[in-house]
């Protein structure tokens, strides 16, 4: 049985397993898809202390490198269930592994919002992304749109104005919710159009994304591109853990000033917490904080 469970290898998880094991716990961290979780899929990273600039894999690489060194081990498997009997957490998983501990931390992050148009779901991998680190270099030569207004859409149409025939940078209003020093480098460039006071409508093609219609100031407006990278935010998905975390109306998880969730032994930390601000260093942040309740939880039994 292990000390502790952490659900999610992103920066909250990896930074609470390296707390935890310098604390003299065993931790194994479970992650389902990229240790370093979403931070993978930023290009560039400026405002993490210590880092004048990084690529997010990079950074990902260095938060894992430095938990395993504490001894942290760690599984890919995604986790499908967590149950408590006698005092000790159960977690199973879809390839049918089980783990046990006496504390487990959610740090499972969240996963992309969808735009909610018609044949979106239907047209993921031939034309609509939700990752431009990942999927960018298949529309090298092409021309695309970014959907939203925060840094993550300003971050992918940098990236892709690097490599993509034209950029459409379409977002619902008339300035940006993203840094200045973003939009600032994207007017620098020839190839990026801002589409602003623009919501999409409807997506064009058959089989492959053709065009990308949107309604800008009232009128119909309709771009050609042949691709479209969604970047309009994230919700999280923590059903697994329910009826053991209390989530809030939009679906992030309750939690107190040291990330206890809602039962004895369970931490929450990072993104899929409740909270005001999501970055990266307030992931790490409640990914320290959670670690050291959960060593002081253990050491109360
Ligand atoms: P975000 O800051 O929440 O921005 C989401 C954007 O999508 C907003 O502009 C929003 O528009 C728009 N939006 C939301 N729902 C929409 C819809 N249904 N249709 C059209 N547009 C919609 O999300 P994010 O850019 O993913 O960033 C998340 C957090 O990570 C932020 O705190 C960000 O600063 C941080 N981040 C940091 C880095 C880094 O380098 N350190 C990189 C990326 C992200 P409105 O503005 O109109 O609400």
């Amino acid at each position: 049985m292990y000390d502790i469970l952490v659900i999610g290898g992103g920066p909250a998880g990896l930074t609470a397993a390296t707390y935890a094991c310098r604390a003299g716990k065993r931790v194994l961290v479970i992650e389902k898809n990229a240790f370093g979780g979403q931070i993978t899929w930023s290009p560039r990273v400026e405002n993490f202390p210590g880092f004048l600039s990084v690529t997010g894999t990079e950074l990902g690489d260095k938060l894992l490198e430095q938990a395993m060194e504490q001894g942290t081990e760690v599984e890919l498997e995604e986790v499908t269930a967590l149950s408590r009997n006698n005092g000790v957490w159960a977690v199973s998983c879809d390839s049918g592994a089980a783990f046990e501990a006496k504390a487990v931390i959610v740090a499972a992050g969240a996963r992309p919002r969808m735009l909610g148009v018609e044949r979106e779901e239907e047209l993921v991998g031939s034309g609509i992304c939700y990752c431009a680190v990942c999927d960018g270099a298949f529309y090298a030569g092409k021309p695309v749109a970014v959907c939203g207004g925060g840094n993550s859409a300003l971050q992918d149409a940098l990236l892709l104005s690097e490599s993509c025939s034209r950029v459409y940078l379409v977002h619902r209003r008339d300035s940006f919710r993203g840094e200045q020093k973003l939009v600032d480098a994207l007017k620098g460039r020839d190839n990026v159009e801002f589409v602003l006071n623009a919501r999409v409508k409807a997506l064009e093609g058959a089989e492959e994304l053709t065009g990308l219609v949107v309604e800008q100031d009232g009128a119909p407006r309709t771009l050609a591109v042949e691709g479209v990278f969604v970047a309009i935010g994230h919700r999280p998905d923590l059903a697994v853990f329910m009826p053991y975390l209390k989530l809030d109306d939009k679906g992030y998880a309750d939690s107190d000033e040291s990330c206890l969730g809602g039962a004895p032994g369970l931490f929450v930390a990072g993104d899929c917490r409740k909270k005001q601000v999501r970055q990266l260093t307030t992931a790490a942040a409640d990914g320290a904080v959670a670690a050291l309740a959960a060593v002081s939880f253990l050491e109360s039994l």
